[in-house]
This record gives C-alpha cells, structure tokens and sequence, in this order.
C-alpha cells in the first residue's frame, strides 16, 4: 500500500444508483444508493439475511444486478476490467489454492493481476498481514484466521483502490485483529477506499466514516460517525449475542 502514491480526483470513486438484486424469484437488494470518496470507509451492519453479502457480491460484479454503477465518473460496463482491477475483494470464499503455500498463492495471484514486481508484492502482502513465517506452508494446513489473514493480503497485493469486505476478521485472534486494523488505517489514509460488512461494529467505529444498516434488503440508516458518541449509538436492529 505505502509503495505508491496516487493523487485521486476530486468528487466521488464509486456512485451507486437503484441497486437491485433479484434471486430465487424474489428481491434480496432493494434499489440501493451509496456513493464513496477515495479514501472513505463504510461500515455495512444489519441482522444475518439483511442482503450484506449480496450487496458486497453485485459491487464486485459477481451477481446479476439492475441499476448504476459508476467508478470514477464511468459507467462500470464500460470498462469492467478497469473496475475490477482496481477493487480488492475479500469474501466468504477464500479464493486460495489449499495445495500451494501462502507464498505460491499470492505469487500467482500477482502474476494474475499483472503486478509490476511479483516477488516484491508478495513479499509485503505476507508480512503486512503477519504470515511472513508461514510462507511456505501449503495453504490446506492453516487455520480459519490464518486463511483469512492470506485472503486479506491477496485482495491488497495489487493495491486496490477500493476494498470490498465481508467479515475480514473473521476467526483472526487478538493480535492478528491488531495488525489488520493497523493495516485499513494505513490504507485509508493512503486513499483506499472501502467497504466493510462486520458485525463488530464497535471495532469498525474506530476506523470507518460512516455506518450503513441494512436490514431485509435496503438500507435503514446512515451514520456519520464523527462528532458521534460511540457509546451513546444502538444498531436499530437486534444483535445476537453482541460481541
Ligand atoms: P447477509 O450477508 O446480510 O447475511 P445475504 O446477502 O447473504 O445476507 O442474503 C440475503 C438474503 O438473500 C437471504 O435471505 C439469503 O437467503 C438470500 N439469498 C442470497 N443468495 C441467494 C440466492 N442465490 N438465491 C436465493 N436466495 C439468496
Ligand atoms: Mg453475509
């Protein structure tokens, strides 16, 4: 992340208008709207079924979707491969070879993104997230955590500039959560923009500018967490077992 700066252009990275999602026959995402500058955080909260994945999910194109989607004042369709090479994408699925090393698999991914210096890429990615030492252990042997970890510097290898997150921390321990959260600060400040679906909304508070509820596919209400008590903020909706 720190290796190149970039100067962004004024007004909003991402404009999203009347995003919709249909699947078995019905509505999971409800016309959305959601803009985000370079370098803007958003938290995205709601209860398990709110439509959090499937919003991350049509972001990155992976699910059919109705409505606009512009990245930098352009239409995505109109150049998809631009888009989606500037997004880092960290969801349920881990999207790693088990059989190869933490080292291998992001050699390859790197070499799949066309990054300029592979071996250099790799390199930080692994350290930034703390799995320098675990390099060359095939990637079948580790923990939920320490794939997660993997799965993180993955999606950063080819500094995006737009993180989307579904549950990055996820079965990291302590430490690890330390490290990531230091990792997001150093790349919001970097400009990286991101979207962050969690339930550790307390957690998330510390780093993000705002946070979005949504709740049975449409957004309940936004947040901007400046100048806003943390503990004086409830979700709308009912945690489970708040952590
Ligand atoms: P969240 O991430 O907030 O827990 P999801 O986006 O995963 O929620 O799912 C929202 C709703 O959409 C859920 O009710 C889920 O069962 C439903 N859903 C998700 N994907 C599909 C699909 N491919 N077909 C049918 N229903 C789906
Ligand atoms: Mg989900």
């Amino acid at each position: 992340m720190s290796r190149k700066q970039r100067v962004e252009p004024s007004g909003d990275l991402l404009e999203v208008s009347g995003l919709e999602v249909e699947a078995g026959g019905r509505t999971i995402l409800h016309p959305t709207d959601l803009n985000l500058g370079a370098g803007e955080w958003k938290a995205i909260v709601g209860p398990n079924g709110a439509g959090k994945s499937t919003l991350l999910k049509a972001l990155a194109t992976l699910v059919p979707y109705r409505g606009s989607i512009r990245y930098r004042g352009r239409p995505i369709s109109e150049a998809p491969l631009a888009y989606r090479s500037e997004l880092g994408v960290v969801l349920h699925e881990p999207l790693l070879y088990r059989e190869l090393s933490a080292w291998e698999n992001l050699l390859f991914y790197a070499r799949l993104y066309g990054v300029a210096e592979p071996h250099a890429a790799a390199q930080q990615a692994l350290a930034e997230v703390g799995l320098s030492v675990y390099a060359q252990e095939p990637v079948g042997r580790f923990s939920r955590g320490m794939i997660q970890r993997l799965a993180l510097a993955r999606a950063m290898l080819h500094q995006p500039r737009l993180l989307l997150l579904d549950e990055p921390l996820s079965g990291i321990d302590a430490r690890g959560e330390e490290e990531i959260l230091k990792l997001f600060r150093r790349a919001k400040e970097a400009q990286v923009a991101a979207l962050w679906v969690t339930h550790r909304w307390r957690v998330a508070w510390e780093i993000v500018d705002e946070i979005v509820e949504l709740e049975r596919g449409a957004v309940r209400r936004i947040t901007r967490t400046a100048g806003v008590d943390r503990e004086s903020w409830e979700p709308s909706y009912l945690e489970e077992g708040a952590r």
